[in-house]
């Protein structure tokens, strides 16, 4: 799960994270409003989005050529006239595809002066199985670039989390970020703050960009942060800082029936059970020509209830024009699961061909409930043949 800007500085300030003033807005009154209870004269006008690259992104509503996502305002007229432009207007990033994502959220913040602009980040490194933390002197806005074009910029060091934190740990730091005398300092306490924070909140990554000096002090100017769902049941006041608009619709009804679903780009829907099936079937599809138009484990238990949703998760879908069913019928008898499959498709008035491959236990009582619901379900042996029929059926009806 990830959380917005302003969310993610309130949480670090709690650990004693250095941070500017900021409050967020909803409405360009409310932005207004923040403005004239901080410091001044300089603000920064910063829309939320769960995205990042915002600073260069653009509004899909503005003359191009318009500044982008994160804003410097010398007075409170520039704050309100930034807040018109970034309010419900579509903010499109490196980061959020060509769609971009309308902003219905700003966070202004005290505008300080920068010094440097450097690069920390934190997450759990799967290949070690720690926590790497990622520091460059090259902080900013194209840490991608500083990554691809001098990777010897960038320094990486693990944390052995049976050990924790440990002084030098923080030299490390601060010697990627090449500081010395109080910076150095400020460093090595950043990083365990920071490390105390990601352990505490169960975080698969923070990311500060730019971490800036500024008069002297190490500051958090911006920052991502995303949380492991899975234990998300020990954090009920980080579940409550989800923003369900920024998420697809989609999945969020998904995850009410309790389906793994993930939507992707292709032009044929897939239903299965079991993740690693789930997958195989998706490979198999790009193996015949065609792609994925989901990832959707529909679990062990599956149901008719939970087979109706899925069909209709998975035609909500405009760009779906076949669907594979693949299901495996382990635990699960495969003439329930059928029954469930021409139940759900006589409800959602099934539009587009459907292939289905069963097998398992009772698949003979399983196909013949396909075969006589006079229903024009093609029923595939195996999975390649499976996969060879859906692309068949796509293709005709294209
Ligand atoms: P991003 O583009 O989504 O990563 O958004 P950031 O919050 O990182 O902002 C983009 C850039 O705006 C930063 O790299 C800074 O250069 C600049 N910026 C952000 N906050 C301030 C501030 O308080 N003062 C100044 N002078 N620049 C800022
Ligand atoms: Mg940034």
């Amino acid at each position: 799960m990830n959380i917005h800007e302003y969310q993610a500085k309130e949480l670090l300030a709690k650990f004693g994270i250095a941070i500017p003033k900021g409050i967020a807005a909803m409405s360009v009154a409310e932005a207004v409003e923040a403005a004239k209870q901080l410091p001044g004269p300089l603000y920064v006008v910063k829309s939320q989005i769960h995205a990042g690259g915002r600073g260069k992104g653009t509004f899909k509503e503005l003359a191009p050529g318009s500044k982008g996502g994160v804003r410097l305002a010398k007075s409170l007229e520039e704050v309100e006239a930034h807040a018109k432009d970034m309010l419900g207007n579509t903010l499109v990033t490196i980061q959020t595809g060509d769609a971009g994502k309308q902003v219905n959220r700003l966070y202004i913040t005290d505008g300080v002066d920068i010094g440097k602009e450097y690069y920390l980040s934190m997450l759990v490194d799967r290949a070690t199985g720690r926590i790497a933390m990622i520091a460059s002197t090259e902080g900013g806005m194209s840490i991608e670039d500083v990554a691809h074009d001098t990777p010897e910029k960038i320094a990486t060091i693990t944390i052995d989390p049976a050990q924790g934190f440990m002084p030098h740990h923080g030299r490390a730091l601060a010697f990627g970020l090449k500081l010395k005398g109080d910076l150095a300092k400020q460093a090595q306490v950043l990083g365990k703050q920071l490390y105390d924070a990601f352990v505490a909140l169960d975080c698969a990554m923070i990311e500060i960009n730019p971490l800036a000096e500024c008069d002297g002090k190490l500051m958090v100017l911006d920052t991502k942060m995303s949380f492991d769902s899975n234990a998300l049941y020990r954090h009920p006041d980080v579940m409550a800082l989800r923003d369900e608009t920024e998420e697809d619709p989609a999945e969020i009804e998904a995850s009410k029936y309790d389906l793994a679903y993930i939507k992707l780009d292709g032009n044929i829907g897939c239903m299965v059970n079991g993740a690693g099936l789930a997958m195989a079937t998706m490979d198999i599809i790009k193996l015949n020509g065609e792609f994925p138009a989901n990832f959707l484990d529909v679990g062990g238990g599956a149901n008719k209830e939970k087979v109706t949703a899925a069909f209709k998760i998975i035609l909500k879908d405009p760009a779906v024009k076949g669907i594979l069913v693949n299901i495996f019928g382990g635990i699960m008898k495969c003439d329930i699961i059928a029954e469930g499959i021409v139940a759900a498709a006589k409800e959602v008035n099934l539009s587009v061909p459907l292939v289905v491959r069963l097998e398992g236990t009772n698949v003979a009582q399983g196909k013949e409930i396909l075969e006589t619901s006079g229903l024009p379900i093609v029923s595939a042996a195996d999975l390649g043949d499976a996969a060879k029929k859906i692309v068949a059926e796509v293709r005709k009806a294209a």
